[in-house]
């Protein structure tokens, strides 16, 4: 429901939160990418070439040991939203991450939606969290992506008192569900040469865990990850977030 919205941003951050609640009102814009009127958040700059691959719901002790070969071999860094709880199970997955130059970010300890959580938890979700991924890593936790997007002025204010920029997103596609790569990265392809036509670049979302089904099949989007470097590298730059903040 959000992938037809979410390129609207581009063209103009105040018109969309107009538009996002004329569409469907308070709690649909709280979880669309694009609406400001919860506040600031990163999602991508006007630079046009650039791609910044984003991977949501990890570690997970099958999955992101591939996407990390993937990445390797093709030498591109990419930022990882991991859920506290699972950074806590696999310490040395997160570790690993962190050895091969990628990016940290915090997606929350346990994928509650924010929007609709009391105050004291929120801030509980978000601290035990980044302490846990900074103790396991060694490195400071920066960036924060609430889970389903969804939020209101206290998350994201939240997020910045403990150090952290609240991100979200302006490509991504079903790819928890979508069993064929081929698809997910040709869909998350249409979005990059939009964006990039008006001048934007890109921030996608992939998924390298779950945070409801330990045994989901993230071998689809790992895939589609490499078809997109094939497909992009010759055009264009891979960041991590740092890198527009
Ligand atoms: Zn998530």
């Amino acid at each position: 429901m959000l992938s037809p919205l979410v390129t609207g941003i581009s063209a103009g951050l105040g018109a969309a939160a107009a538009f996002g609640l004329a569409a469907g009102g308070f709690a649909y814009a709280s979880k669309w990418p694009g609406s400001r009127i919860f506040g600031e958040a990163l999602i991508a700059p006007r630079r046009a070439g650039e791609l910044a691959l984003t991977f949501d719901d990890g570690p997970n002790a099958i999955w992101t040991p591939h996407l990390l070969d993937v990445l390797s071999n093709h030498g591109v860094k990419a930022t990882f939203f991991m859920l506290g709880s699972r950074a806590d199970a696999e310490p040395a997955l997160v570790r690993r991450i962190v050895a091969e130059g990628h990016l940290l970010g915090n997606h929350s300890w346990s994928h509650l939606n924010l929007a609709l959580t009391p105050a004291a938890r929120v801030r509980e979700e978000l601290r035990r969290s980044k302490l846990a991924i900074e103790e396991i890593s060694g490195q400071s936790v920066r960036f924060f992506r609430p889970p389903f997007g969804a939020r209101r002025p206290m998350v994201l204010r939240a997020a910045r008192e403990f150090g952290m920029t609240p991100v979200l997103w302006n490509a991504m596609t079903s790819d928890w569900k979508e069993p064929s790569a081929e698809k997910i990265a040709a869909r998350l392809q249409r979005k990059i040469d939009r964006l990039g036509r008006r001048g934007y670049a890109t921030n996608i979302v992939l998924h390298d865990g779950s945070h409801n089904d330990a045994a989901a099949n993230r071998g689809p989007s790992v895939a589609a990850v490499e078809k997109l470097i094939l497909r992009c590298k010759p055009t264009h730059s891979f960041v991590t977030l740092d890198a527009w903040d």
